[in-house]
């Protein structure tokens, strides 16, 4: 028996402005992964991105996250399924008792409030709400069935899915709405023609929620896990587990006990805000541990937020990670979004990215890149630093740290934000050395891979005292190799 898929990378899209780092990267990667509130927000961009994606010569896949785990956050704070919108004052309590399905009677004062600062003329009868974001509540009506009721008023709940009704309707509906989405979208007859040549979904991801410890949601997702096996019978159904490291570490031996019993075939990891550049060794291996030996359970392993150690663990049987053009080498479960965008230098012998200044401050400690000559040899000569980079590192500043003129913030600073040219070129050569690095190390043993690390070492060591991330994750490597030959 065989492992089904190895050595994937995808490429995840996240808002109408990476549209374009598909179009123009996307070719080299194994699939594009969007999420099911950004299909809700913007069915036809994405539509016509993965028909697009699809009918290229090699054909590259799609797949929609469903997001079920936002459903059960505490939607009182920023960054949750709501958000406070404006209304005219007149349709706000009708708007509010539609959405959140809901009596008149049950409007909390709370929900509503006058405008903030000055207003302008257009805004004389306008008043804001906090009300579900339009694209969750799509989302929720697609994949929730009747607990979307829930949703407007409170969090869902372990209790909500004690019962197989609730539970089954909700592994029904995941699977059929990613199935579907595109289907949908050219379900009318003027495109019946198109509808058999509609591309499916590379995957078909099971519902999810965050477990901690022992907690109601671990049985429930375990409930959940084998009624999406049992319900969804293709090859490309995923179990989705999210969780943090300290429960992998806690109950990683009862959750491959459970795996080996539903045999799926496939396991996506979100592991809460676990960054690999800041994790200790001991979590490291962890980590590292439950992917091999899942794969030992023949079940590819795929991780949705990773960074550079989770591709150094496809010789030890990491199956797919899933690269962003912006946020994504980590990412908390809670808030679900959020977060000012920043121009980050991807530093290619260090494996991380950096704000612009760090990155130049680096490259000057560890004395690369001075001239362009260097430059070209120890940093990178991916074809956006061949255009930009005229000198050699001082032009980092100037070409990825470009920043825009001065705006006034909602708290009265005045700051200045990258030019969106500085954070495509952030961005393209993060794609860019992502990809070279994943071409590199597919290729490679374990042990050769410990090789290159060690050259990575020697050039970070004076500049971190010997305790950076690369030693760590040269630690666990070293550490996993040696299990994987004692097994
Ligand atoms: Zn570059």
């Amino acid at each position: 028996m065989n492992i089904p898929h190895k050595n994937l990378i995808f490429l995840r899209v996240s808002s109408n402005k990476e549209k374009k780092y598909c179009l123009k990267a996307g070719s080299f990667f194994s699939g594009i992964l969007a999420k099911g509130n950004f299909m809700e927000s913007s069915p036809g961009l994405l539509s016509s991105l993965f028909i697009k994606m699809a009918s290229l010569p090699q054909s590259v896949g799609y797949a929609i996250d469903p997001v079920t785990y936002v459903f059960c956050m505490d939607s009182s704070l920023d960054g949750s399924i709501k958000s406070w919108q404006k209304v005219n004052k007149d349709k706000a309590e009708a708007r509010l008792v539609s959405d959140l399905e809901i009596d008149a009677g049950d409007i909390e004062k709370a929900w509503l409030r006058t405008l903030k600062g000055p207003k302008s003329k257009r805004d004389a009868d306008k008043i804001e709400i906090y009300t579900l974001r339009r694209a969750y509540k799509k989302l929720a009506e697609k994949t929730l069935g009747q607990l979307k009721k829930r949703i407007g008023t409170r969090a869902l709940e372990p209790s909500d899915f004690k019962n197989n009704k609730e539970r089954m309707e909700l592994i029904s509906n995941t699977v059929q709405y990613q199935e579907n989405a595109l289907k949908e979208r050219f379900s009318k007859k003027k495109f019946s023609e198109f509808n058999n040549k509609l591309p499916s979904p590379q995957f078909i991801f099971s519902p999810y929620f965050p477990i901690h410890h022992d907690d109601g949601w671990f049985n429930v997702m375990k409930s959940i896990w084998s009624d999406f096996l049992n319900f969804y019978k293709g090859d490309n159904g995923v179990c989705v587990l999210q969780c943090s490291i300290e429960m992998l570490d806690s109950h990683g031996d009862e959750l491959k006990k459970f795996f080996d019993e539903i045999k799926p075939k496939h396991v996506a990891l979100w592991l809460d805000n676990f960054g690999e550049d800041k994790a200790s060794v001991d979590d490291l291996v962890v980590f590292g541990n439950f992917v091999m030996d899942l794969n030992k359970l023949y079940i590819s392993v795929f991780n949705l937020y990773g960074g550079s150690f989770s591709m150094f663990l496809y010789p030890f049987g990491m199956s797919g990670l899933v690269c962003s053009s912006g946020y994504g080498e980590a990412k908390g479960v809670d808030p679900i979004s959020g977060g000012l965008p920043a121009a980050k230098f991807y530093i290619k012998s260090r494996h991380t990215r950096e704000s612009v200044a760090t990155a130049y401050d680096l490259l000057v400690r560890a004395d690369m890149g001075e001239t362009l000559e260097n430059y070209y040899k120890d940093v990178c000569a991916c074809p956006i630093c061949k255009r930009g980079i005229e000198q050699g590192r001082i032009d980092i500043i100037r070409f990825y740290g470009e920043l825009g003129e001065e705006v006034m913030c909602k708290d009265g600073v005045a700051r200045r934000f990258p030019t969106s040219n500085a954070m495509d070129r952030c961005a393209f050569h993060f794609l860019f050395n992502k990809l070279m690095e994943y071409r590199a190390i597919k290729k490679l043993t374990g042990s050769e891979i410990l090789e290159i690390f060690k050259k990575d070492i020697e050039t970070w060591n004076d500049v971190d005292n010997g305790h950076g991330h690369l030693q760590n994750w040269y630690s666990a490597l070293t550490t996993l190799s040696q299990k994987r030959s004692l097994d």
